[in-house]
């Protein structure tokens, strides 16, 4: 059974249209879908509407990526199943809208510093109705002539320990954590391995989320190494928390993953999925 819990819709910095990536689900056969856009709820408002009436057998989750801080590395956590209109997400998705907003001023002062101007509008006009992003900052200097890719904007200019790699503006895990498990959701902390930490310190990243109401870790995000699909499945382990996967889908690319993750692969953890599976589904453990 195909499932995704870690898709980008154009609501951030995604390809396809909320409607379109639900089409790519459907045709892919995929029976549980979260589309978790980078600090909104807008890519899973546009199809909520829809999906009942043309999903057939799919079930879309509501779901968000997070931004957020930890020990001062830039973490993502997950939301999946919350009520997108509690009072204190909404609250807390409007203050990473804030942060966004203050982030990106910074990043164009620092572009404009390096002999860039005029990156904020250009990137706003980039971004157009989604979520701003270094995506759209590194498109803006394409456009301009400035670098000959966006992997190479990334790679001078915006990439992580460059001048556009603002990362103070986030809030805290353990609150980003809280605003989900208030709404009601279940909070999982994304691609555990890409922070780059060493061992104890993600041993230490995943008690402080644990201690701040986290529930799960993802095991698989897009395509990654069987080394990377041990360690994980022994963090999972270790930890005692639940799983979660997904293909962390942004556009169709050679590098990138397609949308859909193949449940029999993830062992027998305890998946978060397990929770929106139809109840006569294929049900859970081993036999995954
Ligand atoms: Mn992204
Ligand atoms: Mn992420
Ligand atoms: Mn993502």
């Amino acid at each position: 059974m195909l499932i995704d819990f870690h898709t980008h819709t154009t609501a951030s910095d995604g390809a396809l249209s909320p409607a379109a990536l639900l089409e790519r689900a459907r045709d892919r056969g995929i029976r549980l879908l979260a589309i978790t856009d980078h600090d909104t709820v807008a890519g899973y408002r546009a199809v909520a509407e829809e999906y009942n009436a043309t999903a057939g057998e799919m079930r879309v989750v509501p779901g968000v990526e997070l931004s957020c801080v930890w020990s001062g590395v830039t973490v993502h956590v997950v939301g999946l199943g919350m009520d997108c209109d509690h009072p204190v997400l909404a609250a807390g998705l409007a203050r990473l809208a804030a942060a966004r907003s203050e982030r990106a001023r910074v990043i164009a002062e620092r572009l404009a510093k390096l002999g860039f101007p005029g990156a904020l509008e250009g990137a706003l006009a980039e971004a157009g109705e989604s979520q701003l992003g270094r995506p759209h900052f590194a498109a803006w200097m394409v456009a301009c002539g400035h670098v000959s890719s966006v992997a190479r904007a990334f790679d001078r200019y915006l990439g992580q320990g460059k001048p556009g790699d603002v990362k103070a503006f986030w809030p805290e895990l353990a609150e980003v954590t809280a605003w989900i498990v208030a709404a009601g959701g279940v909070a999982v902390l994304a691609h555990p391995l890409k922070y780059k930490l060493t061992r104890s310190k993600l041993r230490r990243l995943v008690a402080d989320f644990t201690s701040a109401g986290g529930n799960a870790v993802e095991i698989l995000n897009g395509r990654q190494t069987p080394d990377q699909s041990r360690q994980l499945r022994q963090l999972a382990l270790e930890t005692g928390l639940e799983v979660s996967a997904g293909s962390d889908f942004h556009q169709d690319a050679a590098w990138g993953a397609e949308v859909g993750v193949e449940l029999r692969h993830l062992g027998g953890l305890r998946g978060v999925w397990q929770r929106w599976l139809p109840p006569d589904g294929c049900a859970a453990g081993e036999s995954m």
